[in-house]
């Protein structure tokens, strides 16, 4: 059989090629983004109808999605207030009834009515009154397949778009199967496949067109999953080991004798001990098992000769800056300098007050450098760092982005990076730094599974332990009807001296509605509420100079009532501060509030934590009764990647990493493991891929690796 396509088959050829779509079929495909025969293969269905075991109509449950067959016993279209048309359809199968309904969309009715053949719906099922409705359900006229095979078998259903018909795809997609498929190339080699029991390419397209059965289907899909996985991790393996290869710092950390005169040892008189001594020394507290494991792990790297590529996880008041102190230590008892970033200023400020307590009774200098500094103070600043005179540098990462010169920079701590993008190793290098050592800390706990895709080309730490003695933050779920009563309870912590933050309602994605927000609130609580109380306001469009005012009232205690925005949460530290008030609860991202959560039970008073939301629907009750019921960050994130997906949690949008054609980052987090592990296991075979097998892979990690690059820099 001959096509009427002229020269060779190949993937490119024209989807109007294949049989039974010709020219005007091609223009209709062509929506889709299909225009090729390769194309087409590679469209995948969107879900599966098993037609070989529909339920009876009468077998439905509302609230479920339900796939029902039948034929049309009543249609009604009309006109209501304001044009609008409504289409109700009563569908039977003999023994009962569904309506389907649909709103505003007249080319329906003119499909729809007369028509006597059966119907296919897919939808919600709804209860309305005495009976069930779906609502703009997803329909097929069954005359319309004229091979007649719609039935007792599993059907693939495509995403489409208007004037695009099911079974078009459909027959394209079994054209291009039966003609093309054989051409295929499979970039998996046969020795990877075999390892993973893997299907080759070809048969998986075809079952995922026209699955045989369910549990090939699966298989297929398996292989599928695996690859979309497989090219990243292959990626972020190579960028792993190429950092690991590379010259960098090696810091004597073990050999280096720890100064340990400063006063007020732990360990009472003290001879020079080692670097260990002089941390705990430094420290007002005993550390955590946690976070000993963590600045061992820390100090191993810092040894290498490689640079160091470490991301730190801990939740809010796990002790993170302890263990930043501890490396930015070591690299100066080494004789380097560090820099601190922090994403804001008001953070910078604070690591600053922090570190300079702990740093200045070893007689090491801690210099602050944001950008409301004068310009004597700056050029004084910029001078110590650049001659060493500073040893640590500590400012947001307009530190590195302009250019602040260093005499001996050793290592660079980065915290809350999620906040600004993973700093490249390759920005730090263009800007003249070197090689140092990079630290980076996220207060953010990240599922595994979403760190082993964004971050999967650092290494990993996790505090995975709170300091002893912290009390538990109550939460408490509370609605909007009940908000005097909140606001009662708030009025009896501050008679007691307590502070606490009240945050204002997320209204929108536009910093100058949220402040606006803000300052509702901030109105309403000073004029209505509290009029004797003293209420301050922050929010990310007020001046800088502002922002410290206020903080600097709320930390001594000149302030009771802070209004903020989501500012405040990360990383502000005021241990007076006992309760805080999240109103409008529900637009907060779960990961987000517990962040919020996390500015309150910082010192020895019991703390709280107020949702204030009208949690409507079941999801949202969820979300509320899990910051009641946990405070563990992990368990949170988990949920929040359940209930939100990925960009939420991250804080991107910039997700390009996580478009996965097949792979669902939930359902396929075991896959996800293997595909890791594979990659592992193949770059340590052949860490170039030199082997002609393994060119398609490597070409495909490439193109990841450009995406991951994009993804880091904006
Ligand atoms: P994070 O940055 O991880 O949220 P911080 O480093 O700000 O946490 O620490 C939170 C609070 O806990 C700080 O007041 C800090 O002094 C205190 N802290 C940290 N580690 C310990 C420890 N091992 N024992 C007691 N208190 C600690
Ligand atoms: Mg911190």
């Amino acid at each position: 059989m001959s096509t009427p396509s002229a020269g060779y088959k190949t993937l490119d050829s024209e989807v109007q090629f294949l049989k039974g779509v010709g020219p005007k079929n091609a223009g209709v495909l062509s929506k889709l983004g299909i225009k090729t025969v390769g194309d087409m293969l590679f469209y995948l269905p969107r879900r599966y109808e098993d037609r070989t075991n529909l339920p009876p109509i009468t077998h439905l449950k509302p609230g479920q999605y339900a796939t029902v067959r039948g034929r049309i016993a009543g249609f009604d279209a009309r006109t209501v207030r304001g044009g609008k048309v409504i289409i109700k359809v009563s569908l039977t199968d003999g023994m009962g009834a569904i309506s389907l309904v649909w709103f505003n969309q007249p080319w329906v009715a003119r499909k729809l009515k007369g028509y006597g053949g059966d119907l296919i719906a897919y939808g919600l099922v709804k209860e309305a009154g005495w009976a069930y409705e779906m609502h703009s359900p997803e329909y097929e006229l069954i005359d319309e397949e004229d091979d007649g095979e719609a039935f007792a078998k599993i059907v693939p259903v495509y995403p489409l778009s208007e004037g695009v018909n099911q079974w078009l795809v459909r027959k394209a997609a079994i054209s291009a199967l039966d003609g093309y498929v054989q051409l295929v190339e499979d970039p998996l080699p046969e020795s990877i496949r075999k390892q993973q029991r893997l299907r080759p390419l070809g048969w998986c397209l075809r079952q995922l067109h026209h699955p045989e059965n369910e549990e090939l289907r699966l298989e297929a899909r398996k292989r599928l999953v695996f690859e979309d996985f497989f090219y990243m991790q292959v990626a972020m393996a190579m960028r792993r080991m190429e950092t690991l290869e590379e010259p960098g710092i090696s810091f004597p950390v073990s050999k280096i004798k720890g100064s340990s005169e400063g006063s007020g040892s732990l360990f009472g008189a003290s001879t020079a001990g080692t670097l260990w001594d002089e941390v705990h020394e430094m420290l007002p507290f005993e550390l955590t098992g946690a976070q000993k494991r963590v600045i061992g792990e820390i100090w191993r790297d810092m040894e290498e000769p490689h640079p160091m590529n470490r991301l730190v996880q801990g939740d809010v008041g796990s002790g993170k800056t302890a263990v930043a102190a501890s490396a930015i230590l070591a690299a100066v008892r080494c004789g380097y300098q560090a820099a601190l970033m922090a994403p804001t200023e008001i953070l910078a400020e604070q690591h600053y007050v922090n570190l300079r307590k702990l740093f200045d009774p070893l007689g090491i200098e801690v210099t602050l450098l944001v950008g409301k500094l004068t310009a004597t103070q700056k050029k004084k600043a910029a001078q110590d760092t650049k001659n060493g005179i500073a040893k640590i540098a500590v400012g947001t990462h307009a530190l590195v982005q302009e250019g602040v010169e260093f005499e001996k920079l050793g290592l660079v701590v980065v915290d809350e990076q999620h906040r600004f993008g993973v700093l490249q190793r390759a920005a730090l290098r263009g800007k003249g730094y070197g090689n140092p050592d990079v630290l980076v800390m996220t207060a953010t706990p990240i599922p595994r599974t979403l760190t082993m895709t964004i971050y999967g080309d650092l290494s990993l730490s996790i505090i995975d332990e709170l300091p002893p003695g912290r009390k538990p933050i109550k939460t408490h779920w509370k609605l909007s009807h009940q908000r005097q009563q909140v606001y009662d309870s708030v009025r009896q912590l501050i008679d007691q001296g307590r502070q606490a933050y009240f945050v204002c309602p997320m209204v929108s994605e536009n910093e100058k509605l949220v402040a606006q927000a803000a300052e509702d609130l901030h109105y309403r609580l000073t004029e209505e509420v509290y009029p004797d109380l003293r209420v301050g306001l922050l929010h990310g469009q007020m001046k800088s100079k502002e922002k410290e005012l206020v903080m600097e009232q709320f930390r001594t205690h000149e302030l009771d009532i802070l209004v903020s925005t989501t500012v405040i949460e990360v990383g502000v530290d005021v241990p007076n501060a006992s309760v805080m008030v999240v109103e409008d609860a529900n637009r907060f991202g779960l990961s987000q509030l517990h962040q919020l959560r996390g500015r309150v039970g910082r010192g020895e008073h019991q703390s709280f934590c107020i949702l204030i939301a009208d949690a409507k629907t079941e999801d949202a009750r969820a979300r509320m009764d899990i910051m009641v019921a946990t405070s563990d960050g992990f368990k949170i994130a988990e949920e929040d990647l359940r209930l939100r997906g990925p960009g939420e949690i991250t804080g991107t949008r910039q997700s390009g990493n996580l478009d996965f054609k097949v792979a669902d980052l939930i359902q396929d987090s075991k896959m996800l493991e293997v595909a890791r592990q594979a990659a592992i296991d193949l770059l340590k075979a052949d860490p170039k891929l030199t082997h002609p097998d393994y060119a398609e892979i490597k070409q495909r990690a490439q193109t990841h690796r450009s995406d991951l690059a994009a993804i880091v820099v904006s």
